[in-house]
């Protein structure tokens, strides 16, 4: 099914999912609030992560797939690090995209996302630039040719295309380029490196001396801990750390609706192992990741493990493969990423020792400056890891799975969102999986009256101690198990006059529709079984 993404936006603002950052002023690009149940569900899939992968992990017995057993541990490091952190990491000097600007809209446009195709037309050849992929990105790119040649849509015979989209990179010089948003050529500008850093100054020093930045991503809090977590708690290798926390990025052009954020969350481990079991380390964590989202709940048909080419590998990597999702607001056949899996080597803990390396002739080395000295110092600190059954000091390899949890969160809205005919009225319904439910189960009295009130509060009562249960006594019992599908409750209970007699409840789910007795006091139970799936 397609998911009309106006009418998701929609239920997100008026259900309390989602609002724009600071909305009474306007709002903010790349700034998102969670609701009420927004935050429910963003935390219950960060939840999920942490127990699936972190504090339910069973230490004594390898899990299928994986060559061993293994510990794992949990890390909540601070945003704002020592600037040489970002110096050794590489990302003061490599984390950066190309941006053009755009004289006459002011627009500012990441230079791999705007693509374009040429046409020929009244003797001039140009590329007609867009931000729109597939049919739409066609029509819009017709609609501005038309209009820059000041031809009606009945004189559309006279464009003759050459070529499909493609990528402004492809375009070498840009006279001939009308921008996404211009109506004349040769507006945009050559595109410039753009660091995607935020920065900050640390206290009352201004300039350089204090300037630090706010973490574009969460690992390096972990590589830099990598020494004190093994020494404070006695884990042994192979072993991971994982960490959940926000994460910033300057991004250029913050879109489709929280994909692509300035402040976001991610969820990442960092898996230490030794690197002679890294490839297989690999492969387990590639494909472990992958079920985790299929067990959730996301389509196998709508969710991609797609390998990188070798050209598209970071300079340290040896491989790398990013989980995508075919959000619905991507032309039909793309995919955005939903995590990425990288193997990093010993590239951060080498760094972060011995200053920032770089590849050179093929080898990994400390990058250095015009005087020979190491262009970015390390710590100096030796964190290499010390097996004391082999006697051998040596850097892991690490495997680094890297999630968004805001991505995560999106996808799962969309793959949920459903609008379907029931008893010729449209249901619009959630189909969240029962962990990621913001709302557990809906208590409901059928009439305000004759004890019903008083039976379903006790049940509200005893389930709100562990759940996120929600009392609703308001209006026609069809119109609130609607309100509840809207929401994504996987289960209500309703009380009505047979209650009172022989103690039962009518349990109603979500999915299948269906509604059975059971007895009131089997309701905490029945909840807690169906949630542990
Ligand atoms: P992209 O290519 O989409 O910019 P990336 O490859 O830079 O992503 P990573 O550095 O691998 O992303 O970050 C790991 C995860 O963090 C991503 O898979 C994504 O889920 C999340 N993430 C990264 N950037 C953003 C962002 N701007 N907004 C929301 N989530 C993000």
């Amino acid at each position: 099914m397609s998911v009309n993404m106006d009418k998701l936006v929609s239920l997100c603002k008026r259900r309390g999912f989602l609002f724009p950052s600071s909305e009474i002023y306007g709002g903010l690009n790349g700034f998102w609030d969670y609701g009420p149940l927004g935050v429910e569900l963003k935390r219950n899939l960060k939840d999920a992560w942490w127990k699936d992968m972190i504090s339910a992990h069973d230490d004594l017995d390898a899990p299928p797939g994986a060559p061993l057993a293994y510990q794992m541990v949990g890390l909540d490091c601070s945003i704002v690090m020592h600037p040489q952190v970002w110096k050794c990491s590489g990302h003061y000097d490599l984390f950066h995209d190309f941006m053009v600007d755009c004289r006459e809209s002011k627009k500012r446009y990441r230079h791999d996302q705007v693509r374009g195709r040429w046409v020929e037309a009244r003797g001039k050849r140009f590329f007609v630039a867009t931000q729109v992929g597939g049919e739409e990105g066609l029509k819009e790119t017709e609609t501005r040719a038309l209009k820059h040649l000041g031809l009606r849509a009945k004189q559309v015979e006279e464009l003759v295309w050459d070529g499909a989209l493609v990528s402004l990179t492809t375009v070498a010089s840009f006279e001939e380029v009308l921008g996404p948003d211009a109506t004349s050529l040769g507006t945009l500008t050559p595109p410039r490196e753009f660091n995607l850093m935020f920065k900050t100054f640390v206290g009352a020093l201004s300039g350089e001396e204090g300037a630090a930045f706010l973490r574009p991503e969460t690992a390096q809090g972990i590589f830099v801990n990598f020494k004190n977590v093994v020494d404070s708690s006695r884990v042994k290798l192979p072993f991971g750390i994982g960490q959940v926390g926000k994460s910033f990025r300057n991004e250029i052009t913050p879109r489709n609706f929280t994909f692509r954020s300035r402040e976001f969350e991610q969820m990442e481990i960092e898996f230490f192992c030794h690197p002679s079991q890294s490839p297989e380390w690999y492969r387990y964590w590639r494909d472990r990741r992958y079920r985790w989202y299929t067990d959730l709940g996301l389509a196998s048909s709508r969710l991609r493990l797609r390998d990188h080419d070798h050209d598209e590998l970071s300079h340290y990597s040896c491989g790398t493969a990013d989980i995508e999702y075919a959000f619905p607001f991507l032309p039909p056949g793309e995919f955005g990423e939903l995590e990425g899996i990288a193997h990093r080597g010993d590239f951060d803990l080498r760094s972060h020792r011995e200053g920032k390396l770089a590849r050179i002739n093929g080898e990994l080395s400390v990058e250095l400056d015009a005087e020979g000295k190491p262009r970015h110092k390390g710590s100096g600190k030796d964190i290499r890891y010390f097996d004391d059954q082999i006697k051998e000091r040596f850097y892991p390899h690490v495997i680094e799975p890297s999630a968004g949890a805001d991505r995560g969160t999106l996808a799962f809205l969309c793959e949920a969102f459903h609008e379907e005919e029931v008893e010729g009225e449209t249901r619009t319904v959630l189909r969240l999986h029962p962990r990621l439910a913001p709302v557990k189960v809906a208590i409901l009295p059928l009439v305000n009256k004759d004890g019903m009130p008083e039976m379903a509060a006790r049940i509200y009562k005893e389930m709100k101690r562990d759940y996120s249960v929600y009392y609703d006594d308001g209006g026609a019992i069809g119109r609130r198990y609607r309100r509840q599908d809207e929401i994504g409750t996987p289960y209500c209970i309703t009380v009505d006059g047979q209650s009172l007699t022989d103690g039962t409840v009518t349990w109603r789910d979500r999915d299948t529709l269906e509604q059975i007795r059971i007895r009131a006091e089997d309701a905490l139970p029945e909840l807690q079984k169906r949630l542990r799936i």
